[in-house]
C-alpha cells in the first residue's frame, strides 16, 4: 500500500536555533536527542529515510516564509511536497506567500497558537485570496502545542469556522486531530466539507482530556463523523537521529486493521485523499 506522509518539519542548522532556552524546553516536555545538520546533508537523509520506510512522497513544512534553506530542501526531490509557513495578519503576508507559491511551496501552514492571531482575522483574507489563486491546501495547528512560546487563546478549531464557509473551495487541514480540540473538530465536519484532519504525532493530547480515551476510539470517532475521506496520514517525524517516526506508521496502520477498515478505505487514509488535495 502507498504511504504519503502529510506531516514532517524541517530542521536543519539553517532552519532552526537550537537556544539554550529551547534545549530547557524539550529536555522538560521529554523530547530525544537532537543534532542538527546542512540543509544539503538533511534532505538527502529525508530522502533514504522515506527509502527505508517505505514512504513514497511527504510533505516538509518549514516554519518562516521565504526560507532560502527550505527552498533548497524542497528541490531536493520531486517526493518532497513543500509547504511554507507565514502569520497571514502580518502586512506584507500576501505579497511574501505568493512569492512562496511562485517559488514552489505547494501550501502553507499557520501556528495560530505559537504566533498569536486568529485564523479570521480580516488582515488573513488577502492570504486566503493568493491560497485560492494557487489552489495551496492551509494546515492549522490548534490545540496544545509543543511550541516555546504559545497562547491557547488562538488555539480554538471555531475560529476556522466562518473562513471555511467563505473559502468554501479552499481545503484547510488540522493536524494531530485537533491537538485536545477533538470536539471542536468534530463540529467543525458537521459544518465544512473542506476540513481535513491529519493523525500525525504521538497524540500525547490524549492525557490531557478529563476522560480516557484510546487512539484507536479517536480513529473510530473520527471515521464514523468526518469520514475517512477527510483524514490524513501523518507522523511529524522531524529531526535526527530519530529520523522517520516508523512507530506512528506501525501503531496507526495496526489500529485501522483492528477496527477492520477495508483496505480500499486504508488507501485513501494512507495515501489517496492527499492525491487528491493536491490533485496528483
Ligand atoms: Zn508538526
Amino acid at each position: 500500500m502507498e504511504i504519503f506522509d502529510c506531516h514532517i518539519h524541517i530542521m536543519s542548522e539553517e532552519t532552526l536555533q537550537l537556544t539554550e532556552e529551547w534545549k530547557k524546553h524539550r529536555s522538560r516536555v521529554g523530547l530525544p536527542e537532537m543534532e542538527l545538520y546542512h540543509i544539503d546533508k538533511t534532505s538527502g537523509m529525508w530522502l533514504d529515510e522515506l527509502d527505508s520506510n517505505g514512504i513514497s512522497n511527504a510533505v516538509f513544512l518549514a516554519f518562516h516564509p521565504n526560507n532560502e534553506a527550505c527552498l533548497k530542501f524542497i528541490n531536493h526531490s520531486d517526493r518532497f511536497i513543500g509547504f511554507t509557513a507565514i502569520d497571514p495578519t502580518e502586512p506584507d503576508a500576501a505579497e511574501r506567500l505568493e512569492r512562496d507559491f511562485k517559488a514552489g511551496f505547494k501550501g502553507v501552514k499557520f501556528y495560530p497558537v505559537s504566533r498569536k492571531f486568529h485564523v479570521d482575522d480580516e488582515k488573513a483574507s488577502g492570504v486566503y485570496e493568493i491560497c485560492r489563486k494557487y489552489k495551496a491546501p492551509v494546515m492549522m495547528h490548534f490545540g496544545i502545542s509543543l511550541g516555546l512560546k504559545t497562547d491557547m487563546r488562538y488555539g480554538n478549531p471555531i475560529d476556522l469556522h466562518s473562513v471555511a464557509k467563505e473559502f468554501a473551495d479552499l481545503n484547510f487541514i488540522i493536524p494531530h486531530f485537533g491537538a485536545g480540540m477533538m470536539r471542536e473538530c468534530l463540529f467543525l465536519s458537521y459544518h465544512c466539507d473542506n476540513v481535513y484532519f491529519d493523525s500525525s504525532g504521538s497524540n500525547s493530547w490524549m492525557r490531557y482530556l478529563p476522560y480516557s480515551l484510546t487512539l484507536r476510539q479517536v480513529f473510530r470517532k473520527f471515521i464514523d463523523v468526518a469520514g475517512i475521506d477527510h483524514l490524513l496520514f501523518g507522523t511529524d517525524s522531524s529531526f535526527f537521529p530519530r529520523g522517520y517516526r516508523r512507530d506512528i506508521l506501525d501503531s496507526q496502520a495496526h489500529i485501522l486493521r483492528k477496527l477492520a477498515i477495508p483496505k480500499r478505505d486504508q488507501e485513501r487514509f494512507f495515501s489517496g485523499n492527499i492525491r487528491r488535495l493536491f490533485r496528483l
